[in-house]
C-alpha cells in the first residue's frame, strides 16, 4: 500500500483542484489518500461520496494552532465532516484569518496601498485567506511589480504585513479533532526548527493534550530524520503518519505519493480505522 495523508488542493494553498489531485494521486500509485487543506474541508464538497476500489479517501484537515508562541500545525485524519464541533472550529479559524487579514490591510493602507482587504478576499476566492492573496492583489492591481517584491518589501518576515496569526492553543485544536472522531497528528515536526529538547517538550504536551499521532514522514527526507522521528513517536506511544505535504507539481521534496515506508516498530495511524 502507499499512503499519502497530507495534501493540499485549491481549497487552500494548493494548485490542483480536488478532482485533479485525486487523478494525480491515483496515477502516482497512492492507495490511501487524505486531502488536508488548511483549516477547511471544502475540497470534499466537490467529491461527493467518493469511492474507488484502488484508492481509499479519508477526510482530513490541517489546523493551525499556537504552542508557546510557535505556530504548530495539527493534521486531523479520518474526521467526521458533519460533526457540528468541527463546523464551528472551521468557522473559528476563518474568523481568525479574517481578523488577521484586516490588520494586514490596515498596515498596507498606512503604506499607501488601497483596497487591499477586498482585493485579497477576491483573490482568495473563498479559500483560506492569507498573505499570498494580498501579494497577488498588489501585483494584479499594478501596485507592486512582482509577488516576490511584494513579500520582500511588504509582506515577508519582519515586514509590516508580517502580522502574527491569532490561532487557538494547541490543545484546543486537538480537542476539536477528537470531538470529530478524528486522529490528531502533529504535522511535519522538523519544520518548526525546534531543538531536540524543545521537540521532546512539544511532543509531550501534544500527548498530554490528547494527541494521537506524529507525522514521522513529511515528503522527501533523510533516513536519519525518519528514524529519529520514528523513535520519538514510539517513545511517546504515538501512532505514525506519513504524507507528502503536496502543494503543487514540480516540487521534488513534496511530490504526491513520494512517501517512504514507515520505520518498522511504528504503528501506522490507519491501523484502527
Ligand atoms: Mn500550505
Ligand atoms: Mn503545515
Ligand atoms: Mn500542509
Amino acid at each position: 500500500m502507499l499512503a499519502d495523508l497530507h495534501t493540499h488542493t485549491t481549497a487552500s494553498d494548493g494548485v490542483l483542484s480536488p478532482e485533479q489531485l485525486i487523478t494525480s494521486a491515483k496515477a502516482a500509485g497512492v492507495t490511501l489518500l487524505s486531502i488536508t487543506d488548511h483549516d477547511t474541508i471544502s475540497a470534499y464538497k466537490s467529491l461527493p461520496a467518493y469511492t474507488d476500489k484502488d484508492m481509499q479517501l479519508v477526510y482530513g484537515i490541517e489546523l493551525s494552532s499556537i504552542w508557546h508562541k510557535t505556530g504548530i500545525h495539527v493534521v486531523g485524519l479520518n474526521i467526521d465532516p458533519d460533526c457540528p464541533a468541527l463546523q464551528s472550529a472551521i468557522e473559528t479559524q476563518r474568523n481568525a484569518r479574517r481578523e488577521r487579514a484586516k490588520t494586514i490591510a490596515d498596515k498596507l493602507s498606512k503604506l499607501g496601498f488601497t483596497d487591499t482587504l477586498e482585493g485579497a478576499i477576491k483573490a482568495a476566492n473563498g479559500t483560506a485567506l492569507g498573505r499570498p492573496h494580498f501579494a497577488r492583489f498588489l501585483v494584479d492591481s499594478g501596485q507592486v511589480k512582482t509577488i516576490s517584491i511584494a513579500f520582500k518589501k511588504f509582506l515577508g518576515q519582519g515586514k509590516p504585513g508580517d502580522v502574527r496569526e491569532n490561532w487557538p492553543a494547541l490543545e484546543t485544536v486537538i480537542a476539536w479533532i477528537s470531538e470529530a472522531g478524528g486522529t490528531a497528528v502533529l504535522a511535519h515536526p522538523n519544520k518548526y526548527k525546534l531543538g531536540n529538547l524543545k521537540l521532546q517538550e512539544l511532543t509531550k504536551d501534544f500527548c498530554s493534550a490528547g494527541g494521537h499521532g506524529l507525522e514521522v514522514i513529511s515528503g522527501k527526507q533523510e533516513d536519519a530524520l525518519t528514524s529519529r522521528l520514528g523513535t520519538l513517536a514510539q517513545q511517546h506511544g504515538l501512532l505514525a503518519s506519513c504524507g507528502s505535504d503536496f502543494h503543487q507539481p514540480g516540487q521534488s521534496w513534496a511530490e504526491l505519493g513520494s512517501v517512504a515506508a514507515l520505520p518498522s516498530g511504528c504503528t501506522p495511524v490507519w491501523e484502527n480505522w
